[in-house]
């Protein structure tokens, strides 16, 4: 059913920007020239949301977002290199210089129901989000009001809405409008909201937090693409120990990655040293360190309990060791896709490093080499480090395939020379067995 009523329109706090460290050389030279240009234009035109947000906070902005009450076909028409994307919400992308920057024209409320702020349509989904408002009710229509402060540079302003300054300055996450309409309407928000809350060290607003354990279970609503792609920026952002760690604690892992819950020791998740806090761990530090990250390497820890298990399973029913690892990959992918898709690429480097790990672990003479040189020795390598350090791999095996890494061409004939059984290096057996143990 569809409600619409008439919501009076409600004033801004303005704020003045300076006063709270705020200048518009904080902006990017190319945002800048745009707000100007739409307002000398005549339109009225603003920062707005993470950015905002984030220089209020002394963090650097990933971006900067430019809204307007401008059209899209205005937008286009004042920039000769103005693209117009999005076929639900059009957009405009603006080109200046190398930086192309986001220029979206203010929203509507979905549909307005008697708090102003609902939407509804069916399961409370929002499905048509495509209508051009004012302020006020773009404001409104964001997740949290942290992230709905507008900044005009021209005027040297803050505009609020909702309270987002309040909160800002006082720590606090707090969804706009009933928390638990809008984690119903869009459940990404729940992931959103465990993002900001850690990346920005934010508290969690009472009323919202309480509305996050009944949410999770739309989170099964949300579809598989969209959430591998927010799954990446909860993992990649440099917190990824922190927002897991929240997500454990409102059952969303459960909810997302059963997989994790139902194989992983408790210690795995829960203790410092586990298979999944080390993973995390080391995924920060490699944010920290600039080094680039692997989505396959989280997701192949992630995964793991759950096909050794289920391999195991294959194993007692009689199958051979590989193939049952084999089948056991394809079960758990399989499994994991219909919540998740996972592209091939990101499976292929899984299925390599989890097929690595027997070989790593046997060290047979005539493999050695060849496993140096394969091209995902390396995350396959530091998988077997973080299972040796978290206790479930030999950790003599794990120094050795450090140390053989460092060694002069020399030493390492010696090494592998020097490992028992088997003939010498890179002669194969006349009678291949057909299943490695
Ligand atoms: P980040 O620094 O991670 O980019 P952000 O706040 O800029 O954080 P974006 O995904 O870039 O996040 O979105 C820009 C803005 O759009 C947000 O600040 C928020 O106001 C609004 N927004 C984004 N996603 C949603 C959502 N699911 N529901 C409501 N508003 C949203
Ligand atoms: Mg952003």
């Amino acid at each position: 059913m569809t409600k619409s009523r008439h919501r009076v329109l409600s004033e801004p706090r303005v704020i003045e920007a300076r006063q709270h460290g705020l200048s518009p050389s904080d902006v990017n030279p190319g945002a800048l020239k745009i707000v100007h240009a739409i307002q000398a234009a005549g339109f009225s035109a603003e920062l707005v949301g993470g950015c905002v947000r984030d220089l209020l906070l002394g963090h650097r902005p990933k971006d900067f977002d430019v809204v307007t009450e401008a059209e899209p076909d205005t937008i286009q028409n004042l920039f000769r290199r103005a693209r117009l994307i999005g076929r639900r919400f059009r957009l405009a992308h603006v080109r200046v210089g190398r930086e192309v920057v986001e220029v979206s024209t203010y929203r509507a409320l979905p549909n307005v129901g008697d708090d102003g702020y609902e939407v509804s349509e069916g399961d409370g989904r929002i499905l048509r989000d495509n209508v051009f408002g004012d302020r006020d009710s773009d404001a409104r229509r964001r997740d949290f009001s942290v992230n709905a402060l507008y900044y005009d540079p021209v005027e040297g302003v803050l505009l609020d809405y909702v309270g987002g300054f309040e909160d800002l300055n006082a720590g606090i996450l707090r969804m706009i409008g009933k928390p638990a309409r809008r984690f119903r309407e869009d459940p990404v928000r729940l992931l959103r909201a465990v993002r900001f809350a850690s990346r920005l060290g934010l508290m969690m607003d009472a009323g919202t937090e309480a509305a996050m354990p009944d949410a999770r279970l739309f989170l099964q609503k949300v579809p598989p693409a969209r959430l591998f792609d927010e799954s990446l920026k909860l993992l990649q952002n440099g917190y990824a120990e922190p927002t897991f760690r929240l997500m454990h604690r409102y059952g969303f892992v459960a909810e997302l990655l059963p997989e994790i819950t139902r194989h992983h020791l408790a210690g795995d998740i829960e203790s410092r040293t586990g298979l999944v806090m080390l993973a995390l761990r080391s995924t920060d530090d490699r944010v920290r360190m600039g080094k680039p990250l692997n989505a396959a390497f989280l997701y192949a820890v992630f995964f793991w309990r759950a096909v050794c298990d289920q391999a195991s399973r294959f194993t007692e029913e009689g199958g051979a060791p590989v193939q049952s690892l084999h089948r056991a990959i394809s079960v758990v992918l399989a499994g994991a896709q219909s919540r998740l898709t996972i592209p091939r690429r990101v499976t292929a480097v899984m299925f390599d490093i989890w097929d690595m790990q027997r070989h790593l672990e046997k060290r047979r003479k005539n493999m050695v080499t060849r496993l140096l040189e394969h091209r995902r020795f390396r995350a396959a390598y530091d998988f077997y480090l973080l299972r040796a350090a978290s206790g479930s791999a030999d950790q003599t095996v794990s120094n050795w395939w450090t140390d053989i890494q460092k060694a002069s061409v020399s030493s390492r004939v010696q090494m592998i020379n020097d490992l028992a059984g088997g003939r010498g290096s890179g002669r194969r057996r006349k009678r291949r067995r057909r299943s490695v143990k």
